[in-house]
């Protein structure tokens, strides 16, 4: 009867401690504030399918454990190219796949670079105003973009699990947003032009990483003088309980961050916003109203996954 108890809670409880990704929400919640940032002649577009990018906007993770290659598309392990790994590794593709095995680079993902083949791939839709893949593609370059300014998506110890700090990486993205998010300034302003793209998700990597060692320390010290009991605590959700850093904990931890989730999620929107505009520009500016009338068909299947090829035909430059 005791363990029969056991097993039922074991079930029952859901540890959310082990999310990996910006939680759903606050992905959702990035893509549907860059819509924000459009201008006019992009904005009733993007407004009217405001819904479908919002919704869409966790397909990448929903995916990552259902198609080969998937996963490497959303971290960077910057720690396995050395001390200063910005200085080694080729910001374009090509140039990285000269200089590694493309299963390192593959091993240790490849979000930078795939953020910019999201672009090439977005301003082809654009051009070809195949509004499915318009949706589909802003939807999912949202996603990528936003996991790039998340820190614990750019080092080997992205949960913590070589410091004895396992759990930190849905506590800093799922738990934090989750009780803060209401309260941050998501007022971005206008998106502009990107004129160099690769640049930009690169810029963002670095900047993403330089947060990792606050991100770490800080959760340490608190972890040692921080009363062991009131750590965690239990949530409803639906109809099971769930594990999560208390409130008490993840708000102390959020004050010593002094904004950092705040400023990494507004950088998100904004970059976003940015890259949307960009592939519009680029694609020659198309009248996106005329689009406005067209059905949508059913999902499209997965095109068969060759990341490699991909990578190099479209990233030509
Ligand atoms: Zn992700």
């Amino acid at each position: 009867m005791k363990i029969k108890f056991i097993w039922m809670y074991l079930l029952l409880v859901s540890f959310s401690v082990n999310a990996l990704a910006w939680g759903f929400e606050a992905h959702r919640y990035i893509n549907r504030c860059a819509v924000f940032t459009l201008p006019p002649s992009m904005f009733t577009f993007y407004k009217y399918y405001l819904g479908y990018l919002t919704e869409n906007a966790v397909n990448p993770d929903k995916k990552r454990y259902l198609i080969e290659g998937e996963a490497a598309h959303h971290y960077i392990d910057l720690e396995y190219y050395g001390d200063n790994p910005f200085n080694k590794l080729p910001q374009n593709w090509n140039q990285a796949i000269q200089q590694y095995a493309a299963d390192t680079l593959l091993e240790n993902g490849i979000l930078p670079w795939h953020i910019y083949l999201m672009k090439h791939r977005l301003t082809a839709a654009f051009r070809n105003k195949d509004i499915q893949q318009i949706l589909k593609l802003s939807a999912d370059i949202g996603h990528y973009i936003a996991d790039a300014n998340v820190p614990l998506h750019t080092t080997q110890n992205y949960n913590g699990q070589l410091t004895n700090q396992h759990g930190i990486h849905g506590l800093w993205e799922t738990r934090l947003p989750e009780l803060f998010k209401e309260t941050y300034n998501i007022f971005i302003g206008q998106a502009t032009y990107v004129e160099d793209p690769q640049k930009a998700a690169w810029d963002a990597i670095m900047q993403a990483h330089a947060a990792v060692k606050d991100v770490l320390r800080l959760e340490k010290n608190l972890s040692q003088s921080f009363n062991k009991l009131n750590k965690f605590s239990f949530e409803k959700k639906g109809k099971s309980l769930r594990k999560v850093y208390s409130e008490a904990y993840a708000t102390v931890y959020h004050e010593l961050l002094a904004g950092q989730v705040e400023r990494q999620m507004r950088a998100s929107i904004k970059m976003v916003g940015d890259f949307w505009l960009t592939c519009w520009i680029d694609a020659g500016e198309p009248d996106l109203n005329e689009l406005l009338g067209v059905n949508l068909a059913e999902e499209s299947k997965e095109e068969p996954f060759n990341q490699l090829q991909l990578q190099v035909r479209e990233c030509g430059d």
